[in-house]
């Protein structure tokens, strides 16, 4: 494994004259364009970078047939080595020790750029680790990988999905390598609630952690309420809602295998009597509850990234507006709602503004309570702000 970071078996990339700066402000993503040739060996995973005068400016991983060539995770003097990365390793699963305890055993211990890790992922569900592996690199150091998280966490089983585009793209197995005893199906606990995870049959990896504190948040507002919980998926919101005192809870989803997923989530924390489970599409079912004068106190609405790809973000918003337009009609005399756009490509910015088109044509006055991002588990390097993809509004109605 130490061989692929000799400088025998290094990419060199060399950058175009005048493009310098692409290092300057420390992001780690280095495209083609900005290269103007490139040497060492074809099946290279790490390249260094170097200035049109061939001094060393960066280190990372080596993408032949990626846009991002070279994944910086080293600038300037700093010798990027395999003890470089597991120190990295070690120390972002040292930095989240605190979020575990006897209430909650289900963490993002890696996430890529914000770790300084650029193409891993790494998650925690009580005793199973479920890894997302996005690079050739990563791909070679996945001895050393497995080796910490065996020393650091002593998991029962190791799932890597193996399913990003990604892998596709660098010619990488696409089969899921399941390492351990059993099956990687568990059941965590997240803020003293039970959910169950099965990440060989879950989207992403399984179970969305990057929403645990507006889940918290639900709870926190749903004493008395009757609350709407909209793409519902593992029904997480709806069984923190009823946990925080709601008296109905409606989760729906377009998916009946996750509705069935949302009624045992349900079943483990006692709360299936309140609730209600809706295989439905959310556009066609708010109109339907619209048309019947239906109203919550509560609606949290957690759709898919409408917009996987910057082109798509028109339509996006169309989407984002609709689905919100009519879930806020629906909303209570002064009732709440939680509203999230996990899309890369849609700012925080543009996400206002569609609530704003949204609440303008449902002609209800909105104000913003409170601005939504992911737990502090899924941190967000400030030299690559891309990876703050989710965004979420606090809103109440006024009258
Ligand atoms: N709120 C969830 C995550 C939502 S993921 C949580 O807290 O974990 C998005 C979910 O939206 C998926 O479960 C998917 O099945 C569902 N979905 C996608 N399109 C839909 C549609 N048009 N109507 C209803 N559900 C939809």
């Amino acid at each position: 494994m130490e061989e692929i970071f000799a400088s025998v078996n290094r990419k060199r990339l060399t950058l175009k004259r005048g493009k310098e700066r692409v290092v300057a402000n420390r992001h780690p993503w280095i495209f083609g364009g900005a290269i103007a040739s490139e040497g060492g060996p074809a099946d290279a995973a790490i390249g260094d970078l170097l200035d049109p005068d061939g001094n060393r400016v960066a280190s990372g991983f080596y993408s032949p047939r990626s846009e991002i060539r070279l994944r910086a995770l080293t600038f300037d003097d700093e010798e990027l080595t395999a003890d470089l990365i597991g120190a990295r390793v070690t120390s972002a699963i040292a930095r989240r020790r605190s979020l575990l305890n006897d209430r909650t055993n289900a963490i993002r211990l890696i996430n890529a750029e914000g770790d300084e890790l650029s193409g891993l992922v790494l998650d925690l569900y009580n005793d199973v680790v479920v890894g997302e592996v996005g690079n050739a690199g990563i791909e070679r150091i996945k001895p050393m990988l497995l080796e910490i998280i065996r020393r650091e966490l002593r998991p029962r089983f190791v799932y890597l999905n193996n399913d990003l585009p990604a892998r596709r793209l660098e010619q990488l197995p696409t089969e899921p390598e399941a390492i351990g005893e059993g099956t990687p199906a568990t059941t965590i606990l997240e803020n003293g609630l039970r959910f169950e995870v099965n990440p060989a049959a879950g989207q992403k990896t399984g179970f969305f952690l990057d929403q645990r504190e507006n889940r918290a948040l639900a709870r926190e507002l749903s004493a008395g309420k009757s609350v709407l919980n909209l793409f519902s998926y593992t029904g997480a919101f709806g069984v923190y809602a009823a946990a925080g005192g709601a008296t109905f809870v409606g989760n729906v989803d377009g998916s009946d295998i996750a509705i069935d997923q949302a009624r045992r989530n349900h079943d483990l924390n006692g709360s299936t009597n309140i609730a209600q489970f809706m295989v439905a599409d959310a556009f066609a079912h708010v109109r339907k509850l619209a048309a019947a004068n239906e109203h919550f106190g509560l609606i949290i609405c957690d759709p898919p990234a409408f917009a996987k790809r910057r082109v798509e973000v028109d339509r996006a918003a169309r989407g984002y507006k609709d689905v919100n337009l009519y879930a806020m009609r629906l909303l209570d005399s002064r009732g709440v709602m939680l509203t999230f756009s996990c899309s890369g490509h849609m700012s925080l910015d543009l996400f206002q503004k569609v609530i704003f088109a949204a609440a303008l044509d449902a002609g209800r006055r909105i104000s913003i309570l409170g601005r939504l991002t992911a737990a502090p588990d899924h941190p967000v390097s400030l030299y690559c702000p891309e990876g703050e993809y989710l965004k979420g509004f606090l809103l109440q109605v006024h009258e």
